[in-house]
């Protein structure tokens, strides 16, 4: 069987090399615009420098020129926009948010997260298909055969889209899915200044501060970077605290591989308790100073 591997997040990319492994697979890896550093695990690498991996046409068409049974993409933005047009291309199947992907036969078998990350789904296809895969659930191998490296040109296209612009997006710190401490701010805040309470505490706890997505995306105090659950960043710190967030299914699916996750909520009933490791039942206007005094102390 033929796995074709492509992610513009190299750590990504060497996630789903552990995948490949696990299924025996003779593994090609595409890359676009960066180098293959500490690579291993994989037959070849096919080297495209020419392209950037912000080119999502050329990128495509490199993947459509390379021959697999299972192509496996790293489940970001980029990446799920590429499942659908290159399943399309493949005349095969698409499957997102993988968790798990085995293969039986000529059939891949994917887990991945439905009902808003309170359910599994199993889904069965016949090969080729593309699947993009969460991050964090495979291990990259520290070592395996060393890979043959094939450089090549990009490939020529008539284009149908025209970049006329390009704008640096303002930079939010460390990337909330990269984040070891989160603090998850919710519409329990009544006022944009009193945000300030999260920063502090993230600064005290070394982390950075996300947010629900009315906040971000409907009040827009916060950059459109920072909002988590299922159609924003889904993160895994090691500590995450929710504060006046009430845990709707659409934004806890995006914590669900947070280590120990912490709630504060005025509301005992909120379903976000339902999700904590430990729950404080109060307003977050006395409990929060509270907590930033004790841990500066
Ligand atoms: C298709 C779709 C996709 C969506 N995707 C996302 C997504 O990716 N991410 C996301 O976040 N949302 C998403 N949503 C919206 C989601 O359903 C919820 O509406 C949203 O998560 C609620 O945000 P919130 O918790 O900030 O606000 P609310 O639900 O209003 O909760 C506020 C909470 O604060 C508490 N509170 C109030 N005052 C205080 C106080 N003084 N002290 C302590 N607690 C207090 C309340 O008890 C309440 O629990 C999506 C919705 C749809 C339909």
């Amino acid at each position: 069987m033929r796995v074709v591997i492509y992610s513009d997040v190299l750590d990504l990319a060497k996630e789903l090399i552990g995948l490949a492994n696990e299924l025996n697979a003779e593994t090609e890896l595409i890359l676009a615009g960066m180098e293959p550093d500490n690579v291993v695990g994989v037959d070849r690498i096919t080297l495209y420098r020419g392209i950037s991996p912000e080119d999502q046409e050329l990128v495509l068409e490199a993947l459509k020129q390379a021959e697999a049974d299972l192509y496996l993409l790293s489940n970001d933005r980029r990446g799920r926009e590429l499942v659908g047009l290159l399943a399309h291309s493949k005349g095969g199947a698409s499957i997102v948010d993988a968790t798990s992907v085995k293969v039986e036969g000529d059939r891949v078998i994917a887990e991945r997260m439905t009902l808003g990350g309170k359910g599994v789904a199993v889904e069965e296809a016949k090969m080729p298909a593309v699947i993009s895969v969460m991050a964090g659930k495979y291990k990259p191998p520290e070592e395996g055969k060393s890979p043959e490296i094939i450089e090549k040109e990009a490939p020529s296209i008539e284009r149908r889209v025209e970049l006329v612009d390009k704008k640096e997006k303002p930079k939010v710190g460390v990337p909330l899915d990269k984040a070891d401490v989160v603090i998850a701010v919710g519409r329990g805040f009544k006022k944009k200044e009193d945000l300030k309470m999260a920063y502090e505490l993230a600064e005290i706890l070394g982390g950075v501060v996300g947010a629900t997505r009315p906040l971000a995306a409907d009040l827009k105090w916060m950059p459109e970077e920072v909002w988590i659950g299922i159609s924003g960043v889904r993160i895994r710190p090691k500590l995450l605290i929710v504060i006046g967030a009430s845990g709707q299914q659409q934004f806890s699916a995006g914590i669900m591989d947070s280590k120990v996750v912490v709630a504060i909520n005025n509301d005992e009933k909120a379903p976000i308790f339902e999700v904590s490791d430990y729950g404080i039942v109060a307003d977050l206007y006395e409990a929060v100073p509270k907590l930033i005094e004790k841990l500066k102390r």
